[in-house]
């Protein structure tokens, strides 16, 4: 059993002031595998003073030193990815190959940065003025579970890349990730109170975090009912604001399309890290006189689609992290099947192979309408939505009508067309053709996907703000 008695603040692993413990579960097997102290509101306020004295001098190194740090912190991090890829396996239930993927993204992340503030000034010459971009400050940084080293390690590499100091709230749900990414971190050797990491609960440290009048900057990624809470929360002292929220993306299948090729892919975007994803393809929008033929497709691949023992290098949906989440989805499928969509591969209950565990089956309705709370809500489990279209302007118009906009997926041959579409979809990112990932472009969502861009110079500059200066 794991036990895990620390947090990090100053430079240094201390014992909670808090005394609650939380359960630590394995997904796969639903069984307890270790406890974690949490932290509470006076670990934060500690972490966050930390942060505070650490700022002055930090926010005035040289970009050589920050650059050094990363990769330094890279390097780190690096160096423990095999044991991330089981803490995410154990504790998340993210299939293996997914896993090895996350881990080694919590790592390239901290080099993505450091080349993004090599090769940035942080002065330019606007008319008679000098424009400085100056650190903001201290940064409370917010990740959720599903994908918590990436978003630790990706957060923090753009405010320290900025001269920002910070005080982390990871998921206390993913505390295996947080401990060893933390040690790694530490090995590293930053300035003390540059970074602090202190795992409790949302509506205690997170709370703290986004009411403070010390925090400069909020950093969350996460649900959009809890983003909405931190933006009203921080209204008070102005904090500087990132969301990074949910999403109900579309995947337009277009009529040139060779299905055989577009099915799979449309699934496995949708069935992306086993649904648990905020740029999920969950809606696939098709033209109504092929959806025979897509039908056809579907359940010949989703029987090919193993869900199951995460360690199996042949599964590609693993468990939903809690029973709560397991609870959630199946809901959700329950909902489907009463407003009347077509269960067309999956369902209720555990997938045939599957005894314990929060499982569910790769599940997929077809004869959706965009109008049905399944194609509405962000179900954030392996559950995907087939909606037909007429034509082109049409299937524009569904992928549009959504409160999300964080990314969208085009199927076509005519890359000249599907560009074009791309121009009209509101969404922060359009994949063509590809589930590729461009780690140095600017990511975040349009409308309540959320507010503000991650990765790259977009992202740097979210932690800096200009000053002007004119003689
Ligand atoms: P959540 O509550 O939004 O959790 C995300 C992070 O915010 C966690 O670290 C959480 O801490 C923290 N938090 C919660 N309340 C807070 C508050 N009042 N102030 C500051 N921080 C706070 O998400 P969830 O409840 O775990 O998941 C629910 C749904 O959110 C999912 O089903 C999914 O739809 C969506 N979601 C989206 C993403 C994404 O990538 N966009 C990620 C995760 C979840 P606690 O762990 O203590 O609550
Ligand atoms: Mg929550």
């Amino acid at each position: 059993m794991h036990q895990i008695n620390e947090i990090y603040i100053n430079g240094q692993f201390v014992t909670p002031h808090g005394e609650e413990l939380f359960d630590l579960f394995n997904p796969a097997t639903a069984q307890p595998i270790g406890q974690i102290r949490l932290a509470d509101e006076q670990d934060a306020h500690a972490a966050i003073k930390a942060a505070k004295q650490a700022f002055p001098e930090f926010s005035r190194t040289p970009k050589a030193t920050r650059v050094a740090h990363l990769k330094r912190m890279h390097a780190a991090v690096a160096g423990v990815e095999a044991e991330l890829t089981q803490a995410i396996i154990e504790e998340y239930g993210a299939p293996v190959s997914r896993a090895v993927w996350m881990a080694k993204h919590a790592a390239s992340v901290l080099l993505d940065a450091a080349r993004v503030l090599q090769d940035y000034d942080f002065t330019r010459r606007i008319g008679i003025a000098e424009v400085i971009m100056q650190p903001l400050g201290v940064a409370g940084l917010i990740t959720p579970w599903n994908s918590n080293a990436g978003f630790i390690c990706g957060k923090l590499a753009a405010a320290l890349a900025a001269g920002c100091t910070a005080v982390i709230k990871p998921s206390e749900m993913s505390a295996l990730q947080t401990s060893v990414v933390t040690r790694a971190l530490h090995q590293a050797g930053l300035p003390a109170g540059v970074f602090n990491i202190v795992t409790g609960r949302g509506e205690t440290v997170g709370a703290v975090l986004s009411t403070h009048a010390d925090i400069a900057k909020v950093s969350f990624t996460g649900s959009t009912a809890v983003g909405k809470h931190i933006l009203r929360a921080g209204a008070e002292t102005l904090k500087r604001i990132t969301l990074e929220l949910g999403g109900k993306s579309p995947v337009l299948v277009l009529d040139d399309t060779d299905l055989k090729k577009a099915i799979p892919m449309a699934l496995q975007a949708g069935f992306m890290n086993s649904g648990q994803a905020c740029i999920a393809g969950t809606r696939i929008l098709v033209p109504a006189h092929r959806l025979a033929e897509v039908e056809r497709l579907i359940i010949k691949e989703v029987a090919n689609i193993r869900a199951g023992d995460p360690q199996d290098p042949n599964t590609s949906v693993g468990p939903m992290v809690s029973l709560k989440q397991w609870q959630r989805v199946q809901a959700y499928i329950q909902m489907g099947i009463e407003e009347g969509a077509h269960l067309l591969a999956g369902g209720p209950g555990l997938p045939d192979e599957c005894t314990a565990g929060w499982f569910i089956k790769p599940t997929v309705f077809s004869r959706v309408t965009n109008q049905m709370t399944i194609a509405r809500e962000e179900i954030f489990g392996p559950v995907l939505s087939v909606i037909t279209y007429k034509d082109e302007a049409e299937a524009l118009a569904i992928a549009n009508d959504t409160p999300y906009g964080l990314q969208a997926y085009i199927l076509s041959t005519d890359v000249k067309k599907a560009h074009t579409l791309a121009s009209q979809i509101d969404a922060g990112r359009v994949l063509i053709n590809t589930l590729a990932h461009e780690p140095l472009a600017p990511f975040g969502g349009f409308k309540q996907s959320g507010i503000g861009r991650e990765y790259g110079t977009f992202g740097l500059e979210a932690f800096l703000e200009p000053k002007s200066i004119l003689s």
